[in-house]
C-alpha cells in the first residue's frame, strides 16, 4: 500500500468507528476518497496537514423540531435538519429533501456530495443539504403550508443569500419553496436571494425548474459527441418520474432520442413508442396521481410493478432519476446484458458501489451524479446572480449558459481523468478535480 492508501483507508476507518450507522454517508466517502489517491500521491502536503479529516466532517450541522397541525387539527411533529457541509468556496448551497427516509445520514452524504459537485459549476458556491422525515405525499396543499412555514420558523435563522441558500429537492419543488420564502419574509425581510427554485412570478430563475434534467442531457450530449455520436435514435430507459426525470425526457425528446420509461415507488411505465411527455406532465404536475393514470390513458404502454431496473428492455443509455441506491450489481448487470452502453446520474448517488465497479469493468461509459446532474445548482448560483443585479435573463441566456456550464463539466472530468493515466474514467476525474479545487481553497485559508 502507499502512503496515500493508507492514509484514505486509515481516515475511512475512524469515520466507521465514529458512526457505523450512517451507511450511506460512509458509502459516499468510500466511493469518494479511493479515486483521489493518484491525486494524493502526488501532492504529500494534503496528506501532511490532513486535509481529508477536515473534509469529512461536516461544518456544522442543525437539528430542530418541526410542529404543525394537520387539517384534522391533530398535533404532528417532525425533525427538521440543515448539514452546513463546507464554505471554502462560498456559501453553503443545496437542496431541502421531504421524505420520510431523511436522516442525518442521507442528508450528509447529499450534503458531502454537493460540495464537490458545486466545486466542479465554477460559480463560487459551497456545500450543504437540509430536509425533513415529513412525508408530502397525501398531504393537503394547507398541511404543507403548516409544515413549511413551521419549518421555516427555526431555519429562518441558520440562512442568508451571503450565508446559505437552499433549494429543492425530492418533495419540494416550485410549490414547497414559495411556502417558505413567504414565512423567511415574514420572519426577517424581503431578500429574493435566501432561496432559489423559487416561482417565476418573484425572483425565480427561468429554466431553474428543467435545469436538472435539461444538464443531465447536456451533459450526455457532449460525451457522445466526444465520442463521435449523438442522441438521435438512441433509447433511453429513465427511472423517477419528478422533476429530474420530467425534464431529461423532455431535453431527449427534443434531441431526437426515444426515452422509453419512467418510474415511481410503486412501478414503472414502459412505452415502446417513447413516454408521452404531455400525459406525463399531466398526472404528475397537475393532477399529482401515481402512475397508474398514465397506463390507463395509453394502454398501449405497459404498467409493471417493481423496479424499472429488473426489467426486460433493450436500451443504449440508463438515466436514473429517482433516489439514492436504486441500482444494484444485478440489476447494473441487467441492463449491460440489454444494451446499455453509457450510464448518467440524474438522481444523487443512484448506483450501489457495486454497480459502479462493474460499469468500469464493462466499458460503459459513466457520468457520475455530481457531474451530471450539477446542472441543477448551477441554475440556482445563475438565479442568485439575477437576484443579486435585479435583472432576469432570457430563457435562451440561462439555457445556453447551462449548456456551456455541462461542456465544462464534461471536459473537466474527461480531462483531468487524462491527466492521471485514466481515460474515460470520468469519476475519477470529477472526484479529483473537485478535490482539488475544494481542498487547496481550504488549505489557502488556514483552515489547517
Ligand atoms: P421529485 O420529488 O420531483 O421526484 C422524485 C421521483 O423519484 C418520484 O418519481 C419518486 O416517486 C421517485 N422516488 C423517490 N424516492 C424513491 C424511492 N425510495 N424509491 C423509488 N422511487 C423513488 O424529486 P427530484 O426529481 O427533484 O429528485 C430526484 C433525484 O434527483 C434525487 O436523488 C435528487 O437528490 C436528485 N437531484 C435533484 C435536483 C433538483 O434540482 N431537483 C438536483 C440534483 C439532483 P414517488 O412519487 O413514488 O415517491
Amino acid at each position: 500500500m502507499t502512503d496515500a492508501q493508507k492514509y484514505i483507508t486509515a481516515v475511512q476507518e475512524k469515520l466507521a468507528q465514529k458512526g457505523a450507522w450512517e451507511q450511506e454517508f460512509l458509502q459516499a466517502v468510500q466511493e469518494f476518497l479511493p479515486t483521489i489517491v493518484p491525486f494524493l500521491e502526488e501532492h504529500p502536503e494534503y496528506i501532511e496537514k490532513d486535509i481529508v479529516s477536515l473534509l469529512v466532517e461536516p461544518e456544522r450541522i442543525i437539528q430542530f423540531r418541526v410542529p404543525w397541525q394537520d387539517d384534522e387539527g391533530k398535533r404532528q411533529v417532525n425533525r427538521g435538519y440543515r448539514v452546513q457541509f463546507n464554505s471554502a468556496l462560498g456559501p453553503y448551497k443545496g437542496g431541502l429533501r421531504l421524505h420520510p427516509s431523511v436522516n442525518l445520514s442521507i442528508l450528509k452524504f447529499l450534503g458531502f456530495e454537493q460540495v464537490f459537485k458545486n466545486s466542479l459549476t465554477d460559480l463560487g458556491i459551497g456545500g450543504g443539504k437540509g430536509g425533513s422525515d415529513f412525508d408530502p405525499k397525501g398531504k393537503s396543499d394547507d398541511e404543507i403550508m403548516r409544515f413549511c412555514q413551521s419549518f421555516m420558523t427555526e431555519l429562518a435563522r441558520h440562512i442568508g443569500p451571503s450565508l446559505d441558500v437552499p433549494a429543492g429537492d425530492i418533495g419540494v419543488g416550485g410549490r414547497e419553496i414559495g411556502f417558505l420564502f413567504g414565512m423567511y419574509k415574514r420572519l426577517q425581510q424581503y431578500d429574493a436571494g435566501v432561496l432559489t427554485g423559487k416561482p417565476l412570478n418573484f425572483g425565480g430563475s427561468l429554466i431553474r425548474t428543467e435545469a436538472t434534467g435539461y444538464g443531465l442531457v447536456y451533459f450526455v450530449k457532449h460525451l457522445l459527441a466526444d465520442q463521435g455520436t449523438t442522441l438521435k435514435g438512441k433509447k433511453v430507459i429513465l427511472s423517477g418520474s419528478g422533476n429530474v426525470s420530467i425534464y431529461a425526457i423532455e431535453k431527449l425528446i427534443e434531441l431526437g432520442a426515444i426515452p422509453l420509461t419512467c418510474s415511481d415507488s410503486n412501478g414503472c411505465i414502459y412505452d415502446p413508442a417513447g413516454i408521452d411527455l404531455a400525459l406525463l406532465k399531466e398526472i404528475k404536475e397537475v393532477k399529482r396521481e401515481r402512475l397508474t393514470s398514465y397506463q390507463a390513458a395509453r394502454p398501449e404502454a405497459q404498467y409493471m410493478e417493481g423496479s424499472v431496473w429488473d426489467q426486460d428492455i433493450a436500451a443504449d443509455i440508463a438515466l436514473p432519476c429517482a433516489t439514492q441506491n436504486e441500482i444494484n450489481g444485478t440489476q447494473a448487470q441487467n441492463f449491460i446484458n440489454h444494451g446499455v452502453k453509457l450510464v448518467a446520474e440524474g438522481a444523487n448517488m443512484p448506483s450501489s458501489n457495486e454497480a459502479i465497479a462493474l460499469y468500469l469493468a464493462n466499458d460503459v461509459y459513466y457520468g457520475p451524479a455530481k457531474a451530471a446532474n450539477a446542472g441543477g445548482v448551477a441554475v440556482s448560483a445563475l438565479e442568485m446572480s439575477q437576484n443579486a443585479q435585479r435583472l432576469s435573463w432570457s430563457r435562451e441566456e440561462v439555457d445556453h449558459r447551462l449548456d456551456d456550464i455541462m461542456e465544462n463539466i464534461f471536459l473537466t472530468c474527461r480531462n483531468t481523468a487524462e491527466r492521471y493515466g485514466l481515460k474515460n474514467n470520468y469519476v475519477a476525474g470529477a472526484n479529483i478535480a473537485s478535490f482539488e479545487k475544494v481542498a487547496h481553497a481550504m488549505l489557502l485559508q488556514g483552515l489547517v
